[in-house]
């Protein structure tokens, strides 16, 4: 969950041709060598920009390249000239990046191609992601100027410290366990905490992973009891041990070794866990 490894590039000029050129091979929009280099230039500045928004990613030499490179985003849907490019982009993770779980079946614009056409079949400007996802992030489309609020983090390009931050608040409320997740932003740069947070409000995370975390216990428990009935004094030990496996598959911050560190730390849960895991 969060980060995935950037996408390889591939052959950028045979993109762009493929993107611009008709089957029958005639060209849609003959690029000129400046528009070219132009387009080379914008993609290594989205790089060094970690794909952060920037004027200097819509220059004016691309005024005329920019509606059919827009428009070339369209090749790269199912049966497209340029489907290739989205099986690999969707075959590089088995899990939505922004939730952790979703199936990636659509490409999302980290920059929105409405602003940023020249961008539209970048490579390292699309994510795989769940429809929902990809639905609920629609609406955020980051301003010409980083501060003018919250975005999402960039799945390619987002650096996180090597600590834990994602924390579940477990209860047990009218018989059911309730789970809430929240950014804890004790070791890190504020001003990331706000945008992790605003990336667990906005994509209704909290109510999506109810019905992920009834799956995944019911999954787990078995093996639970077992263990507890075991060595009831190590119980709060093995969870400790599946969260840091977890977290190993699925990263520290992954909702799921988040929840069992939380329940390892709940001593009614750790004295009772079948009250709380049903039957
Ligand atoms: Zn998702």
């Amino acid at each position: 969950m969060w980060l995935l490894p950037a996408q390889e590039l591939g052959d950028v000029d045979q993109a762009l041709d493929t993107a611009l050129t008709y089957v029958n091979g005639v060209a849609i929009y003959a690029l000129s060598h400046a528009e070219r280099a132009a387009i080379h230039a914008v993609y290594q500045l989205y790089d060094a920009l970690a794909g952060q928004p920037h004027a200097d990613l819509t220059p004016a030499i691309l005024n005329t390249a920019r509606s059919p490179l827009y428009a070339a985003y369209d090749q790269v849907q199912i049966g497209g000239r340029l489907a290739k490019l989205r099986e690999r982009i969707l075959a590089s993770t088995n899990q939505c990046p922004y939730c952790g779980f979703g199936e990636p079946r659509d490409l999302d614009h980290y920059l929105p191609r409405s602003a940023f056409g020249e961008l539209a079949i970048y490579p390292r400007n699309l994510i795989p992601s769940c429809s929902p996802c990809n639905n609920a992030k629609r609406t955020v489309v980051p301003g010409l100027e980083p501060a003018s609020g919250p975005s999402l983090i960039h799945a390619y390009f987002q650096e996180l410290p090597n600590v834990e931050f994602l924390r579940a608040d477990v209860t047990f409320e009218e018989g059911t366990l309730q789970v809430q997740y929240r950014v804890d932003g004790g070791g890190l740069d504020p001003v990331l905490t706000t945008k992790l947070q605003f990336q667990l409000d906005r994509l209704k995370l909290n109510d999506r992973y109810k019905g992920q975390i009834n799956k995944f216990l019911s999954e787990q428990r078995a093996a639970m009891l077992m263990f507890r009935e075991i060595d009831a004094v190590l119980f709060g030990e093995y969870l400790m041990r599946c969260a840091n496996s977890l977290g190993e598959s699925f990263g520290r911050n992954d909702w799921r070794p988040a929840l069992l560190r939380a329940l390892a730390a709940n001593s009614d849960f750790c004295s009772s866990p079948a009250d709380y895991l049903g039957t």
